[in-house]
């Protein structure tokens, strides 16, 4: 199912502190767009109003046609990961890919198949019978966003995902992503990150946030060749990150090359 992300005017407050402040923004069908800017930004909250954690002062949120605003997080039809993996440790590899489908009321007869499916996509279906704590940090990611999928949701959140990886397993995982887009051409891909490669890398577009507000929005190429804002340009203005070319693996940056493993686990 393809659906776009829109926020139309969406603030959010704890208590007297504004920290989303009427965010207009749309992901279209199919997009990755990254979020990005400093920490506490507003990027994660701008993520948790989608995914039906926080609910906005005002403003709505679209999700394809849908006025999701007032809906609990597991009827929007959201997939989500977040930096720690967050898988249940006394539940092995497929059960815990199997817990979302039963809250999202998935016929049982159809959970089977759909965690091996899932499994599959994210190379991890020899792991199915392990435990959390028998994997590495990558391949619990590897877990968490199969947890994702296996919903088949219309929009995938992704908060930070990779931050917890070391560097190496890092690139290696960005290739996976970037993999998954392509193999996924509907879902909407929301994707936060405070590091410009990962954006670089995997968005479509980019949203530079900074201090609750969204300060300018393009391709990476727009961004970076024509900052709109002072802010856009000193965040994202380093003058060596050029010429970008995603999707075959390599991305160069100006004369450097950083090479995006797109094989396998
Ligand atoms: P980012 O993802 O860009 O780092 P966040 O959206 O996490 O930023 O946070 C934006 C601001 O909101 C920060 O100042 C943060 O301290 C504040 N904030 C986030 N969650 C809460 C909360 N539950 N209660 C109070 N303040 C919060």
């Amino acid at each position: 199912m393809s659906s776009g992300i829109r926020f139309d005017r969406v603030s959010v407050a704890y208590g007297k502190n504004t920290v989303l402040d009427a965010l207009d923004l749309t992901v279209e069908p199919g997009e990755v767009m990254a979020l990005l800017g400093p920490s506490g930004s507003g990027k994660t909250t701008a993520l948790r109003a989608v995914a039906g954690f926080v609910r906005p002062a005002s403003g709505r949120v679209f999700i394809g046609e849908r006025d999701v605003t007032g809906l609990p997080p597991h009827q929007r039809g959201i997939g989500m990961v977040v930096q720690q993996y967050a898988l249940f440790p006394h539940m092995r590899v497929a059960e815990n890919v199997a817990f979302g489908m039963k809250a999202q009321k998935v016929p049982k007869s159809e959970i089977p198949g759909r965690v091996a499916e899932a499994l599959d996509m994210t190379g991890m279906a020899s792991y199915a019978r392990r435990f959390p704590r028998e994997l590495s940090g990558g391949q619990q990611q590897r877990v968490a966003i199969a947890r994702a999928l296996a919903i088949r949701p219309g929009v995938l959140l992704l908060d930070e995902p990779l931050s917890a990886l070391d560097a190496q397993l890092r690139s290696g995982m960005l290739g996976e992503l970037a993999r998954l887009h392509r193999e996924l051409p509907d879902v909407s891909i929301l994707y936060v990150t405070h590091d410009q490669v990962e954006a670089l890398t995997l968005a479509d577009r980019i949203a530079v946030m900074d201090k609750a507000r969204l300060k300018d929005c393009g391709t990476p190429q727009e961004l970076y060749r024509t900052p709109r804002t002072e802010f856009t340009a000193s965040f994202v203005g380093n003058a060596n990150l050029l010429s970008v070319r995603v999707g075959s693996g390599a991305v160069s940056f100006g004369d450097t090359d950083l090479k995006v493993d797109t094989g396998g686990v």
